[in-house]
């Protein structure tokens, strides 16, 4: 019998390094993990480097790798994917960034790069959508809400270039940017000049909304300007059931994750109350992976949480979250017909508060696997399995020939 589904999970920042709060064991060791482990005893363990070895990945970049999509043939920076998150249908050439609602004073100075973590921005896109202007410069665009405090913007035209600046001074009390083209080509400056005029004429309409006249009124912080960074024109992506012969699915709560999964043409499913951190929806997206497993050969599941807690260097955070997640995973544990991969997609060490290039530990589940001696899945115990240390591009390579579905190369 060999598993004909694959499902492929992400524990997004799980790994970890030695922390001194546990002697000297990750937080991942020192987690009470049962659900894990047993998966780890019945399955083949070993370490990869998403990308390559000592390369800092970012959630991006790590996702597209272990997708089989080098991020450094695919990888065009992070607008066009987190477009793509918000929902917006990116297509090859377009320009895609990502967005913050803030706050800008009367002199123009950022006084809340967030707009006082505003969430309910969707009658304020719609005002931007529907009364922003640009057709004069020869531009099209579609603004999207994101989650909180965050948008998405792109833009459709001819001779339009990525090369160009933000108008986000990346701190509070300082004077917003205009963008600039950061190349001397006609396609950066007419970028930049309509992202000059956008930002202008958003200003004003956000100036008058009722939402933003309310919150003054209360004392909040109004989302009266839109910062606007990480341009990137969008690539082609073979389809993933083009490359793979597999429909497939992803759940993530990242928009940016999200949007990784459909510009390689997996199917978006949502699910109410996933948030990204610790809170978290857990068991409504186990139960929704399990239901999509019967109609998708592959799901791409994220689960994020773990990667807050490291970035706030909080090991016993860390700790306790994994220990969340074990106990959630329960019911994959009855998946039949189903190889499940569990890895990260970087570490996110707490003594860093960031991304590092350690290895993270992978462990492959499923009928057919050589069952190796590994009994915990974590850091240090992965790196004794018998996938010894692979990368993350040639993850699936190897799901797709334990599901047989791999091309014999040569006769
Ligand atoms: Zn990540
Ligand atoms: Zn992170």
């Amino acid at each position: 019998m060999t598993a004909e589904k694959i499902l492929l999970c992400v524990l997004d920042g799980i790994s970890d390094r030695p922390c001194p709060e546990f002697g000297y064991r990750t937080p991942l060791q020192a987690a009470h993990t049962p659900n894990l482990d047993t998966l780890a005893r019945e399955g083949i363990c070993g370490i990869m480097d998403t990308i390559a070895p000592g390369i800092r990945p970012g959630s991006d970049t790590a996702h597209l790798s272990l997708l089989g999509y080098p991020p450094e043939r695919y990888y065009t920076g992070r607008g066009p994917l987190e477009a793509e998150g918000c929902g917006i249908h990116m297509e090859r050439g377009m320009i895609g960034f990502r967005v913050n609602y803030a706050t800008i004073d009367d002199e123009g100075i950022v006084t809340d790069r967030r707009a006082g973590r505003i969430s309910d921005t969707g009658a304020l896109s719609r005002a931007i959508q529907e009364e922003v202007d640009l057709s004069s410069l020869g531009v099209e665009f579609v603004f999207r809400s994101g989650a909180g405090h965050r948008a998405a913007l792109a833009f459709r035209g001819e001779g339009l270039g990525a090369a160009v600046s933000s108008n986000d001074p990346k701190k509070e009390g300082a004077i917003l940017h205009r963008f600039e083209a950061l190349t001397s080509k006609p396609e950066d400056r007419k970028t930049a000049e309509a992202l000059n005029e956008f930002a202008r004429q958003a200003g004003e309409i956000l100036r008058e909304q009722p939402l933003n006249q309310e919150r003054e009124k209360r004392g909040d912080q109004p989302a009266n300007m839109v910062l606007i960074r990480g341009a990137g024109q969008m690539g082609h992506y073979e389809p993933f059931n083009e490359k793979y012969g597999m429909k497939g699915s992803v759940i993530a709560a990242a928009t940016l994750i999200t949007g990784i999964g459909t510009v390689v043409g997996l199917t978006r499913v949502d699910v109410q109350g996933i948030t990204g951190s610790a809170n978290t929806n857990l068991e409504g997206k186990i139960r929704a992976t399990i239901s999509e497993l019967e109609k998708a050969d592959f799901v791409l599941l994220n689960i994020k949480g773990a990667d807050e807690a490291g970035h706030d260097g909080n090991a016993q955070k860390k700790k306790e979250f994994i220990e969340v997640i074990d106990q959630a995973l329960a019911p994959l544990q009855d998946l039949e017909n189903c190889l499940i991969a569990f890895c990260a997609d970087h570490s996110t060490p707490c003594s860093v508060k960031d991304h590092s290039g350690d290895p993270v530990p992978l462990l492959i589940h499923g009928e057919g696997v050589r069952v190796d001696g590994v009994d915990r899945y974590d850091e240090i115990a992965c790196a004794g399995g018998g996938l010894h240390r692979i990368r993350g591009e040639y993850l699936m390579p190897v799901l797709l020939d334990l599901v047989n579905r791999s091309r014999k190369y040569g006769a």
